[in-house]
């Protein structure tokens, strides 16, 4: 990836959604809006617009930086440590 940060650069093949939900957000029955694959472990998140901002809490937490959207035709990762976005 160009013209972006080290964990980005360092994403070579980027993982793409299982599923089409919040796996945190199911299991306490709450709502999201958008939808992020962590590139890191896989994980399916909400987005920083959703109330619980799971994406963003598992980036902090588990040190997992960069994140890419799981919405149907975004193409594009974003790393929360350097506040980095790039399209792919
Ligand atoms: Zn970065
Ligand atoms: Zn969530
Ligand atoms: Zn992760």
């Amino acid at each position: 990836m160009q013209n972006a940060c080290s964990h980005i650069s360092a994403v070579t093949e980027v993982k793409q959604p299982r599923r089409r939900e919040c796996q945190e957000c199911v299991k306490i029955g709450s709502d999201w809006v958008h939808l992020r694959t962590c590139q890191s472990c896989g994980a399916i998140l909400c987005c920083d617009s959703s109330p619980d901002r799971h994406a963003s809490k598992h980036a902090r937490s588990s040190k997992h930086p960069v994140a890419a959207s799981a919405e149907p035709g975004e193409r594009w990762l974003y790393c929360f440590v350097d506040d980095a976005l790039a399209e792919y």
